[in-house]
């Protein structure tokens, strides 16, 4: 197995699309290590998956009693995925 060929060539795109798709779609450790890689290497994909990370648990720690609006929640969780 070439460890290089598994690690090089993924985009800002393919990582953008898999790091709002892992929360519901667990990613397989080698694609795991490809985004791992690729966030290493490139700044930008670092910050947005940081901000994925923040977002996610600004949702998950919210209190129920102080619920956001259902509209609000919705739109959203259509974007986060
Ligand atoms: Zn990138």
């Amino acid at each position: 197995m070439n460890i290089a060929r598994i690690l090089m060539g993924m985009s800002c795109r393919e990582f953008s699309e898999h790091t709002s798709e892992q929360h519901e779609h667990p990613t397989g450790w080698v694609m795991r290590l490809r985004m791992a890689w690729h966030r290493l290497l490139c700044v930008y994909c670092r910050r947005l998956a940081q901000q994925w990370q923040s977002i996610r648990r600004a949702i998950r720690s919210e209190p129920v009693q102080q619920a956001m609006p259902e509209a609000m929640r919705k739109r959203i969780r259509s974007k986060i995925g």
